[in-house]
């Protein structure tokens, strides 16, 4: 077994989770066998408690692990299967030390960083190496060094390589090389100083990744190379994208860092074929039509709030050589001037995940709109809660229809808790989480579009479908199309008499991949790019 390690120097958001997903794509297509994880040095247990403004969208993972979100970057671009042991957290450390000191495990030791923190650490990589089988483990370090959290993890990774053997091991810096336009230059100093805090602390890197806007001259890599201690062939180049997070992968083959790592580890194997990527990216870059979809929400200023989202359309997208341009409505801006003024001239609407009050009353009128206008819609776990509400008071005539997370008092709580769910106190890891199969009603669109009687999607939610209203409204149009098979529970719905109306109570965005889009994204791109057609031929 080989470990890649790959640590981040300078800045946070370089793109580190994509890096290490994209040297996972080429390792694969070398026909190597890559598991992959992340360890994320904050305190808490898991991001599933975090705002999405402060940690962006939380990945969730067939075992029901709240996960960081490069662990969706990880599940697109390569095919390794991940679990809630491939994201370790500070916090889960500390819990379990904290848990084994309390039952006496230590035997009257002090309890210390080192060697018990990073003996947790080192155990973690091994379970995960030993779990997987597989050629090369691909372990990214969040946050940047020098950060006072990082450090257990950087000595714990210093240790292992020395318990492995450093043959079995590739240090991978993600660094930044900023461009400096008064002086008209690109500045190796911070990457230098970032190296040196590694080194400091006994790790010298193999490669630089170096992040940068500007083409890196022959004479800059020989500065890097000479200051940083690698060879000049070890110090890559990772231009910002032009277009696409898909060209990651394509960048770093032309830098031959996949080569660089057979090289190292003495993997003798054909180089990576990339033909099938490199169409998917020339339909993202280069697609022969567009849909305007509007995305209605409450965090549309953060783009990393809804990444599975996009990056689920722009799969879906590819399909049909169309690219997606994104009109993020904020929820609160359809309270204010209605839907029409910010709805009218997007060929579909899509209504997200999201949780609280604030904005559910446009997100009401968005479903309405779209249901009214017979525009194409997708409703995604809340989306789906929003759309049966809108449809109970519009449709049914029970005017303050709602879900009991709105408003406790609802004479018609359409969209409530579960006996099982108002128990609970603890707000971590308490909802319904993972995946959970779901059997489709034939005849429906989800069935068309599946073609599978049973499924398995990804869940995230407190609150579901109240089976008391299910009669009445199935009665006025309602199609009740995926049901859960042991409890019943409804998990899609669709209005059979629109072009194009769902929603479903699950996340389908955790499990779309290039080239192999989910099957309701890939109806939804679908019937919008119709609706714009016929828009277009009017
Ligand atoms: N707030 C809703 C619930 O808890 C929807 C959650 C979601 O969209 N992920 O059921």
């Amino acid at each position: 077994m080989k470990y890649i390690f790959v640590t981040g120097g300078v800045i946070s958001s370089l793109g580190k989770g994509l890096t290490a997903a994209s040297l996972g794509t080429l390792l694969e297509a070398r026909k190597l066998k890559v598991a992959i994880q992340k360890f994320d040095p904050y305190l808490n247990v898991d991001p599933g408690t975090m705002n999405p403004y402060q940690h962006g969208e939380v990945y969730v993972l067939d075992d029901g692990a709240e996960t960081d979100l490069d662990l969706g970057h990880y599940e697109r671009f390569t095919h390794c299967c991940l679990t809630r042991r491939n994201n370790l957290t500070s916090g889960q450390i500390y819990e379990t030390i904290i848990m084994k000191e309390r039952r006496g495990d230590y035997l009257g030791k002090t309890v210390q960083v080192v060697p018990h923190v990073t003996d947790e650490i080192k155990k973690r990589i091994r379970l995960v190496a030993s779990e997987t089988k597989a050629d090369v483990l691909i372990t990214e370090i969040g946050g940047t060094t020098g950060d006072i959290e990082g450090l257990p993890f950087l000595e714990a990774i210093r240790q292992f390589a020395l318990e492995v053997g450093m043959e079995n091991v590739f240090f991978m810096h993600v660094t930044l090389v900023p461009y400096i336009s008064v002086a008209g230059e690109l500045k190796t100093k911070p990457t230098q100083q970032s190296v040196a805090k590694l080194r400091e602390i006994g790790i010298q890197p193999h490669a630089l990744i170096c992040r940068t806007e500007q083409t890196i001259s022959k004479d800059v890599r020989q500065k890097i190379s000479t200051f940083c201690n690698v060879p000049q062939d070890a110090v890559i180049e990772e231009m910002d994208v032009a277009h696409s997070i898909y060209e990651v992968p394509l960048m770093l083959q032309k830098e031959r860092l996949d080569e660089l790592i057979c090289r190292h580890f003495r993997f003798h194997r054909r180089p990576a074929r990339m033909s099938a990527w490199k169409s998917f990216v020339r339909c993202v870059v280069n697609p022969r039509h567009r849909v305007r979809i509007a995305v209605v929400g409450k965090y549309i200023e953060l783009r990393d709030a809804y990444k599975s989202i996009y990056e689920s359309m722009t799969h879906a997208g590819a399909a049909y050589d169309c690219g997606i341009d994104v009109i993020n409505v904020d929820a609160e801006d359809i309270e204010k001037h209605g839907a029409i003024r910010h709805l009218k001239s997007v060929d579909g609407i899509l209504v997200p995940g999201g949780f609280g009050n604030r904005g559910t009353e446009g997100k009401i009128a968005a479903a309405g709109y779209a249901r009214r206008s017979r525009k194409p819609y997708l409703g995604l776990c809340l989306g789906l809660q929003i759309a049966v509400i809108e449809f109970a008071r519009n449709v049914a005539g029970l005017k303050r229809a709602n879900s009991t997370e709105f408003d406790k008092k609802t004479p018609h709580p359409i969209i409530s808790l579960l006996e099982e769910q108002k128990q609970v106190e603890h707000k971590g890891a308490s909802m319904r989480l993972g995946a959970w199969p779901c059997r489709l009603i034939t005849r429906t669109k989800a069935a068309g579009l599946y073609r599978q009687k049973l499924i398995s999607e990804r869940h995230r939610h407190r609150y579901e479908f109240n089976n008391n209203y299910r009669d009445q409204l199935e009665s006025l149009g309602l199609t009740f199309s995926g049901v859960s098979p042991r409890t019943n529970l409804v998990e899609i719905v669709e209005i059979p008499s629109h072009p194009w109306f769902l929603g479903c109570q699950f996340h389908p965005e955790f499990q779309s991949k290039p080239n192999h889009p989910h099957p309701l994204f890939k109806g939804f791109i679908g019937a919008a790019l119709k609706a714009r057609s016929r828009q277009s031929h009017r």
